[in-house]
């Protein structure tokens, strides 16, 4: 099992699934808070419409630094806990 994103390999299948999770995790908080922070207007200063975020290359390019960003503080937080 293969994380392509971090190009990491997992031999246990928990493992994998838990570092999978924290990928969704991270994309959600990510969407969601650069969202938020863009009420009416979008990140690209075009009117916001559910859609336009779905399309907009800008806003994606955002929620992509905004996720790695959660996943990195996502990842040290579990390992904080698993050991
Ligand atoms: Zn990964
Ligand atoms: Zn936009």
């Amino acid at each position: 099992m293969k994380c392509c994103t971090c190009n990491i390999d997992f031999e246990d299948r928990e493992a994998f699934k838990e570092h999978m999770k924290l990928h969704r995790q991270a994309k959600e908080q990510a969407r969601k808070e650069v969202s938020d922070e863009h009420p009416f207007y979008c990140v690209c200063g075009r009117l916001c419409t559910g859609l336009h975020e779905l399309h907009c290359a800008k806003f994606r390019t955002a929620v992509d630094r905004r996720e790695k960003k959660i996943f990195k503080k996502l990842v040290n937080s579990s390992i904080a806990i698993t050991y």
